[in-house]
């Protein structure tokens, strides 16, 4: 119980909860193995109203709160962190198509996005960097009534399973920086769009790629946003994905928690359950509490998102803080099981999983940096 979750919140929660234990977890190592994301399940998840319920039931949503969309996401974390992509993926990029697409281009894509059936990537980051994202390169230019877009994009989530990207290139001088940059829905069957797969450490099923433009053409009705006002819009929605990563990755903090408080209680050294020694129960309690106080912020961003008050520097707080957090205490669970936690198996897979969103998404560096600009003011603290 915890004052952002009601009764209504919470049976969403254990509903989400019975899916993921009976359907997702069975899967997690395989699809881990196999790289591929079930599209079956995603199907599954779609017809419960699992992805994007805060849509609004106009676009195919349920028109739930960002709470709900965060309560199912943590259920499905918990089981899989890259099945948990879908959730993450659907609910940032359907944010941002149903608020700046237009709407007879964007309703197929969100009602095939909440149903299931699509699987849209949002593609920022190029070869020369992608923490200074505004300044990007990706060449978009207008020609009659089309964009032609020619570059590439790399390091881009789910790039070659995606069936749509939302696209951010340049139409606006170098020097124009972020006011030059347009956002585009580019379904991934266009003509001189290419794909790759790199070999992730860890998120394997959802995989990371590269994806290049090469004369690749989208009618104007495709861009999101105005023309050149791309970034400064539509990056609005990552202070929504920054607190749903923070729930994601604390999911699987804590469910390997669980898994080693069970361990550690009943397993024995020197005569005694090893949760008899303070060396082990000490540090997984000192886990526990932060884990316990950094989802309560998550949880905070979300609720000040649905009442529609400032939560940015709340969300880089859970972007920065959840995914260290998350990371160095399945460490401390995986040694906590010994030699067997060196094994192949669910604690270094989880290892490996979280440890992508201390970058993905933006570094702990660049979520500081907002963090200080919302305290020092923007003056006080340039790029
Ligand atoms: C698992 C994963 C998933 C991803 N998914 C996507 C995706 O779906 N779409 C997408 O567009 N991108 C995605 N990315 C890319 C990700 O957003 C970038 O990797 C990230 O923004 C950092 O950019 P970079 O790798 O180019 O590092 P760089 O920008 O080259 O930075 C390298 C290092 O320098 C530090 N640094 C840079 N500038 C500063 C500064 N001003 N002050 C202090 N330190 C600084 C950074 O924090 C970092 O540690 C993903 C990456 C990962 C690992």
């Amino acid at each position: 119980m915890n004052p952002y979750l009601d009764d209504t919140l919470m049976a969403l929660a254990g509903q989400a909860r019975r899916f993921a234990t009976e359907q997702v977890a069975p899967g997690f190592l395989e699809r881990d193995r196999t790289r591929v994301l079930d599209r079956g399940l995603m199907k599954a998840m779609g017809g419960l109203g699992f992805i994007a319920p805060e849509l609004p039931e106009a676009v195919g949503g349920l028109g739930l709160g960002c709470l709900a969309a965060g309560v199912i996401h943590e259920e499905i974390a918990r089981a899989d962190l890259s099945l948990s992509y879908l959730n993450l993926l659907a609910s940032l990029n359907g944010q941002i198509l149903s608020e700046h697409g237009r709407p007879e281009v964007v309703a197929p894509w969100l009602a095939r996005l909440t149903a299931g059936e699509a699987l849209i990537a949002i593609a920022l980051t190029e070869p020369r960097g992608g923490s200074d994202a505004a300044n990007l390169r990706l060449r978009v230019e207008r020609i009659g009534d089309h964009y032609v877009i020619n570059g590439e994009k790399t390091s881009i989530s789910a790039a070659d399973q995606a069936d749509a990207v939302v696209v951010f290139g340049r139409t606006g001088a170098v020097e124009s920086g972020a006011h030059g940059v347009t956002a585009l829905l580019v379904p991934t069957n266009v003509p001189g769009l290419t794909r790759n797969r790199f070999d992730c450490h860890g998120q394997r099923a959802i995989g990371r790629g590269s994806l290049f433009f090469e004369n690749v053409r989208v009618p104007l009705d495709h861009r999101l946003g105005d023309e050149n006002k791309g970034f400064v819009q539509v990056m609005q929605g990552f202070d929504f994905s920054r607190a749903l990563i923070g729930l994601q990755v604390l999911a699987v903090a804590r469910v390997a928690l669980e898994e080693t408080w069970g361990y550690v209680a009943q397993r024995e050294a020197f005569g005694k359950p090893l949760s008899a020694f303070q060396g082990v129960s000490h540090p997984l309690a000192d886990f526990d509490t932060q884990v316990e106080a950094a989802r309560l912020l998550c949880l905070q961003a979300l609720w000040l998102k649905d009442r529609g008050a400032p939560h940015s520097a709340e969300a880089a707080m859970c972007k920065w803080w959840a995914p260290k957090l998350a990371y160095d205490a399945i460490h401390q669970c995986l040694l906590m099981h010994g030699h067997g936690g060196y094994d192949r198996g669910p604690m270094e897979q989880r290892l490996r999983d979280v440890l992508g969103f201390q970058i993905g998404d933006g570094t702990a560096q660049i979520m500081k940096t907002i963090i200080a600009r919302s305290r020092a003011g923007r003056g006080a603290v340039p790029a």
